[in-house]
């Protein structure tokens, strides 16, 4: 066998919960560890850890991201009332993802893995579609009431000397109704903004941005205004060197234009449109286990993961000593996503060239006929074989030793 692969950054790694900890550990010792001096400096995001640190585990993790530059993460348990018994926690912490997220003020970025025999529900999209969902703001951090008949309703904003702007919302004269109160930063939107032009230039994508900017004149203007002026004043001469194109269209013409196309660039969404607009996208390509993640700074601070849970059914099963057939794809390309920024970061291309083959061997497995059971009914090949959990990793890991032989 080849020598091992030396790094020079440390890369930050984060443990997580249940199944996908197995998993974890199985892709480092069959994928990873045989092929790579792997440096990683390493943080147990693993519930029970993070109770007994009280949670501090996932910030010094955050910014052990922000000190380095590239994390990858195993997914893990968000605590709700049934967590805090199962794990006797002390607190239900919040949400790791939330907890980094605000560190990094970073975007996420979404994007399926296609693989042959597994066709989208729209089958024109041969290319991912990735989506970018602005994670501040909006209908997620509103104020709402239920007013009763008779109540007028304004708007008031009192500047810093204390001078009142007022303006009529409406007045409900003979019925009831319901008043929802919206905000943005614009230093939120301008972060999204960067992190959607850094990762358009990485991946050599186009970005698309849509709002409804015709009929709110001031709010969704105001995102579109934004991303114009730093695209214009930022990034301009970079797409044009790149070759990419940034595009701004209202919503609707961009449902209908993201329907028509063939996949292969960054849809960049408010808040709420990419909400819905992920679910119908992952769902259109097919499967959760294929989709990876990715959360981009606006200072280009990178942390990889899968897009799906823990597979806390899965684990049960596998406390219970039962076989598995648990889907890693999106753990392996979180792994590679994050080994390949390294690489480029720090001049390794045997690093880079490691990350390729290492998704090359993965999807090539797959488009052999070998899989796990949640794509076994959604592949159309001929032939082709459930293989555990294990299994398919040590299947990756053949097809991975060639290739890199
Ligand atoms: P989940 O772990 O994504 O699993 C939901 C179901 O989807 C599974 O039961 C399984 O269906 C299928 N599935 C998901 N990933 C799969 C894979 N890799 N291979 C095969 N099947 C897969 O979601 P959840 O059950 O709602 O959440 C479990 C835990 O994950 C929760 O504690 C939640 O807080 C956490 N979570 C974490 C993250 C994150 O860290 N990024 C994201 C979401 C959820 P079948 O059971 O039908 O086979
Ligand atoms: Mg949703």
């Amino acid at each position: 066998m080849a020598e091992k692969i030396i790094m020079k950054t440390p890369l930050v790694e984060m443990d997580g919960d249940e199944m996908t900890r197995i998993i974890w550990k199985m892709i480092k010792d069959i994928l990873i560890l045989p092929h790579i001096e792997l440096k990683s400096e390493y943080y147990d995001l693993g519930l029970e850890y993070r109770n007994e640190t009280n949670d501090e585990v996932t910030v010094k993790s955050a910014e052990a991201t922000k000190k380095y530059g590239v994390a990858v993460k195993c997914a893990t348990i968000t605590p709700n009332a049934a967590r805090m018994d199962e794990y006797n926690l002390k607190q239900m912490w919040k949400s790791p993802n939330g907890t980094i997220r605000a560190i990094l003020d970073g975007t996420v970025f979404r994007t399926p893995i296609l693989v042959k025999g597994i066709t989208p529900y729209i089958p024109s999209w041969t290319k991912p579609i990735t989506i970018a969902r602005h994670a501040y703001g909006d209908v997620y951090k509103n104020v709402e009431m239920q007013v009763p008949a008779g109540s007028k309703c304004e708007l008031v904003c009192t500047d810093k000397d204390g001078n009142e702007v007022r303006e009529l919302i409406h007045t409900f004269k003979d019925s009831s109704g319901i008043i929802q109160g919206l905000h943005n930063i614009d230093k939120s939107i301008e972060s999204f903004a960067r992190s959607c032009f850094n990762f358009a230039l990485d991946t050599k994508q186009d970005v698309w941005f849509a709002t409804k900017d015709t009929i709110s004149k001031k709010y969704d203007h105001r995102f579109k205004d934004i991303f114009a002026e730093i695209f214009e004043n930022e990034y301009k001469e970079k797409f044009d060197s790149a070759g990419i194109e940034y595009f701004y269209t209202l919503i609707d013409d961009a449902v209908a234009r993201v329907i028509r196309s063939e996949g292969g660039y960054i849809w960049a969404c408010k808040n709420y449109d990419g909400d819905v607009m992920s679910d119908m996208v992952a769902t259109a390509y097919g499967s959760l286990a294929m989709m990876t993640s990715v959360l981009v700074s606006p200072e280009g601070v990178y942390e990889y993961e899968a897009a799906h849970g823990t597979v806390q059914r899965h684990y049960y099963k596998h406390l219970k000593g039962e076989a598995t057939s648990t889907n890693s794809v999106a753990t392996i390309f979180a792994w590679s996503g994050a080994l390949r920024k390294r690489g480029e970061l720090d001049s390794i291309p045997e690093l880079v060239n490691y990350a390729d083959m290492l998704e090359k061997a993965t999807i090539d497995t797959i488009e052999e006929g070998v899989m796990t059971g949640d794509l076994m009914s959604m592949s159309t090949l001929e032939n082709k074989r459930k293989v555990g959990t294990e299994e398919f990793l040590v299947e990756v890991g053949k097809r991975l030793d060639k290739y890199l032989a």
